[in-house]
């Protein structure tokens, strides 16, 4: 599935027609969560019936379209089963499906009716009951490669600097890639963004300090302003600017320096990642949501974390469409173990160096860590290793590991 996007250029009067067809999405989802929560043994199939009942009950909601409405069910159910599927895992956060509030971002997502594309692809025309018009496209180049029957949704998207369209389409992206023959260990870290298996470093992007500086700095300065009653006015209300003034100035510019960092992540991301996947024949690296758990609680939602899970993201889209093996393996012992003998050598977290005082091994913890990170990974994906080339590898994984021994010897040719 490829993804464009393209920011609506409208009148503020469309807008708000776009805002209403975004509150009635979330209003059906909200409708169909509520009637869940109320009705034992409610599935997929009675929350898409009872989308028709709503329409029925409620004009506004008969003006969204009906696949549209679907597509809101959709979202319901799709919250309730991950909700299922935690409690089936015995997760320790089980994510009880929300009702979703009314905020200044938020999103509806048409299928393949309810809006036209020009043929030239510099329009879009929403036909369903809110009337919301046309609309330019800005930066949709990359929808012309690509024919009109291979947008399977559209989303429409608010954010804090204005409305986008999101082009999803049905298309595998594959690319070839000469093999390289190597393979990399990932460890993130505080010190770096990542250290791998031969020991480079990556330092954090200077950009995401700055942003956490001022990110802060902002919040500071909404909180001070008066509440008021802002987030519930209309979009034609906060045009005229009603209510507390300030406080809807101060968000703004908080949600747009969010938007900005959430691309600068983004960008970095991107090209981080390629750049990775296209050296390497195999990318392994700690799984972040079980290493969350077990390393460091205070790490956990930092700026650099969300960096690091839009990377990893990344580094699996890239992985599929380049060809590439990536390998999320469990964090456990990985910067504990020694990654020369395979004995385990406690340490805390202050401690930078591994010094291993059953074979002498002394080398940088991160990147002890992304060596035994390359040889799960390479387990996993039924290599043996090549770390150690006399055969002696054994980390010492205990009984929290999944894995089976490696065999010995031979290296089995890549499938
Ligand atoms: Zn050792």
């Amino acid at each position: 599935m490829l993804v464009f996007e393209a920011k609506l250029k409208g009148s503020d009067e469309q807008y708000e027609k776009l805002d209403e067809a975004i509150r009635t999405a979330r209003f059906i989802r909200n409708s169909c969560l509520r009637y869940w929560m109320d009705n034992k043994g409610v599935g997929k199939y009675e929350l898409s019936a009872y989308c028709a009942v709503l329409s029925k009950d409620f004009s506004f909601a008969n003006n969204l379209n009906s696949m549209a409405r679907q597509a809101s069910a959709e979202r319901a159910w799709s919250a309730i089963s991950r909700f299922y599927d935690n409690c089936k895992k015995n997760a320790s956060k089980k994510g009880f499906p929300r009702f979703k509030k009314h905020q200044t971002h938020g999103s509806v997502e048409y299928k393949t009716t309810g809006y036209k594309l020009s043929d030239d692809r510099q329009t879009i025309t929403f036909t369903d009951g809110f009337k919301a018009g046309s609309f330019r496209l800005w930066g949709t180049r990359d929808l012309h490669f690509y024919q009109l029957n291979q947008i399977k949704r559209v989303r429409v998207v608010r954010r804090a600097d204005g409305y986008y369209a999101q082009f999803c389409l049905d298309v595998e992206r594959v690319e070839n890639r000469e093999a390289t023959g190597k393979t990399i260990g990932l460890d993130v870290g505080l010190a770096h963004f990542y250290t791998d298996s031969d020991g480079q470093t990556i330092e954090n992007p200077r950009h995401l300090r700055k942003s956490e500086k001022s990110l802060k700095r902002l919040g500071r300065k909404l909180s001070k302003t008066k509440k008021g009653d802002a987030l519930s006015l209309s979009f034609a209300e906060r045009l005229v600017e009603k209510g507390s003034k300030n406080r809807i100035k101060r968000r703004n510019r908080l949600s747009r320096k969010h938007l900005k960092v959430s691309r600068q992540r983004k960008d970095f991301a991107v090209k981080l990642a390629r750049c990775v996947i296209q050296s390497n024949d195999l990318v392994a690296y700690e799984d972040l949501m079980v290493r969350n758990m077990v390393k460091n609680r205070k790490l956990s939602k930092s700026i650099s974390d969300a960096a690091w899970s839009a990377f990893r993201d990344w580094l699996e889209y890239f992985g599929k469409v380049f060809g590439v093996a990536t390998v999320a393996v469990p964090p456990h012992y990985t910067s504990a173990n020694c990654s020369n003998c395979g004995e385990v050598v406690k340490k805390s977290l202050s401690t930078r160096t591994h010094k291993c005082h059953h074979c002498g091994f002394v080398l940088d913890r991160d990147w002890n860590a992304a060596r035994n990170i390359l040889e799960i990974g390479l387990r996993t994906v039924g290599h043996t290793g090549t770390l150690n080339a006399s055969g002696d590898i054994d980390l010492c994984l205990g009984e929290e590991t999944p894995l089976s021994k490696p065999s010995r010897g031979k290296r089995k040719p890549k499938e």
